[in-house]
């Protein structure tokens, strides 16, 4: 049996945080996370870009970050996917490493649960074809070295991971045909105004603008249908529109994601409360569940600095450590995430997109025509097996709230599929790690 004071669920720029504050003040903590490194979505290690980019800040805030994990004590489990909290204070994870898969229970005194987040996918003809990526998606493949260089590609979508991301594979060698952002302008430019008090944003937002050059940013627009090509059955082409007119862009690649959605999964299993879709805390980052702290984007999606900021908070907080000044900055980060929410604010519109025939859960093949006139979610689990392959509803699951409306009504384990194994796995079988 392991167990520590503190463990830390996702090692994300939250996570980090949270486990370094935690253990710099004497607590034993392990900080778990799936991917085969620590950084999460925007420090996910990889290939560098051949020439750098205008980041320098990031970089050295990432390796500052890293620095102090590694020197604070905390003990970093990598690859391990928590799949399960089967009683009070006891999670259990798995390993898959391509030997026999390794289940490890893992108990806590605190537990901070710094998930993140995901991109939002919304159904469009043609969004399941070869060459349509998710626009993080892309971008994390190339990270890990997929190639890009001289191919022309969209990026559609909303929110401002499209901005960062556009930079990022041009700087790969990508050549972007244009970044298609479904707000308006009229709903975006509050927003813009309101980052006065945020010199850093508005720094970051020139430098991506700057470095995409003339290619074109429209607001108020958005793909309707991605065509392959008859021969090769690949995406050539992508229709857009801006309500009034639509036209073809021919491309080799869609890069399309339409903001973010909160993991919000294992604080739903743990039993705590949501406000929306985000998971409620106070002001410690507390969640309604005693000793259950959550951090980062599934609070509300805020962007680094707010994960870096509530990661400190819940490590600090588990600690018995003050927090003082740190709330005040945090207070500002949220209103920032609902500036965010409000600006970002998807356009009914995109409800209308999929045709009939147009595939809503992926995993398991359910057409648009399928859920249409189900009563919710449940209905649809029950009646087409949408949500039931095996990213769970992670995907087709923030779809249909977009397009009807729906939300799950209960979270069971496990949360991720695992093998059969890993579900009778009892705490007498407990490997020691
Ligand atoms: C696809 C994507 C790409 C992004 N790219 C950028 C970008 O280029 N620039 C930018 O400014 N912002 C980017 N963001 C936003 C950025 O992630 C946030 O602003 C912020 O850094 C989030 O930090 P976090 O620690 O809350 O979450 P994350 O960085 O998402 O970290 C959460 C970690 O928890 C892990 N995890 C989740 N569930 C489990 C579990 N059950 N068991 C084990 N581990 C688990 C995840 O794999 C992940 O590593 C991106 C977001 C996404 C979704």
């Amino acid at each position: 049996m392991k167990r520590a004071d503190v463990i830390v669920v996702g090692a994300g720029p939250a996570g980090i945080t949270a486990a370094t504050a935690a253990a710099r003040h004497g607590q034993s903590v392990l900080l778990l996370d799936d991917n085969p490194r620590a950084g999460g979505q925007i420090w996910r290690g990889g290939i560098e870009p051949p020439s750098k980019l205008a980041k320098k800040g990031e970089d050295a805030k990432r390796g500052r970050a890293l620095y102090d994990l590694a020197s604070s004590g905390a003990t970093l489990l990598t690859g391990y996917r928590v799949f399960d909290a089967p009683a009070p204070r006891t999670l259990h994870a798995l390993r898959e490493t391509g030997g026999d898969p390794e289940v490890v229970a893992l108990q806590y005194d605190h537990l901070i649960v710094a998930t993140g987040a995901r991109e939002r996918f919304l159904p469009f003809p043609g969004w399941t074809l070869p060459g349509v990526f998710g626009a993080g998606g892309l971008q994390a493949l190339v990270k890990g070295g997929f190639p890009v260089r001289g191919k022309r590609v969209a990026v559609a979508g909303s929110g401002p991971l499209l901005l960062a991301v556009a930079a990022h594979l041009l700087q790969y060698g990508a050549h972007i045909t244009s970044v298609a952002e479904q707000a308006s302008l009229s709903q975006l430019a509050p927003f813009a105004a309101s980052l006065w008090s945020s010199p850093a944003k508005i720094l970051q937002g020139i430098s991506y603008r700057a470095a995409l050059g003339s290619t074109p940013y429209r607001t108020g627009s958005w793909p309707v249908s991605a065509i392959a090509d008859e021969a090769t059955g690949f995406l050539k082409n992508v229709r857009f529109t801006d309500g009034a007119k639509t036209w073809d862009e021919p491309c080799d690649m869609l890069a399309c994601g339409f903001h973010l959605v909160p993991n919000t999964e294992l604080a739903s299993l743990l039993g705590c409360n949501l406000r929306g879709d985000f998971v409620e805390v106070d002001e410690l980052q507390q969640t309604s569940v005693a000793n259950v702290y959550c951090a980062g984007e599934p609070t509300g999606i805020a962007g680094l600095e707010a994960a870096l900021l509530q990661g400190e908070i819940a490590g600090l907080a588990c600690a018995g450590q003050k927090t003082g000044s740190l709330r005040a900055r945090n207070t500002a980060q949220q209103k920032f995430a609902a500036r965010l929410e409000t600006a970002f604010r998807l356009r009914p519109e995109l409800r209308s997109l999929p045709a009939l025939d147009t595939i809503v859960c992926r995993c398991e093949d359910v057409p648009y025509e399928n859920l249409a006139g189900r009563s919710g979610w449940t209905e649809a689990k029950l009646q087409t097996r949408c949500g039931m392959g095996p990213c769970q509803g992670r995907i087709c699951g923030p779809a249909t709230q977009t397009l009807f409306g729906w939300t799950p009504k209960s979270i069971r384990p496990p949360l991720f599929p695992v093998p059969v194994s890993a579900l009778c796995f009892h705490d007498s079988q407990q490997k020691s790690i």
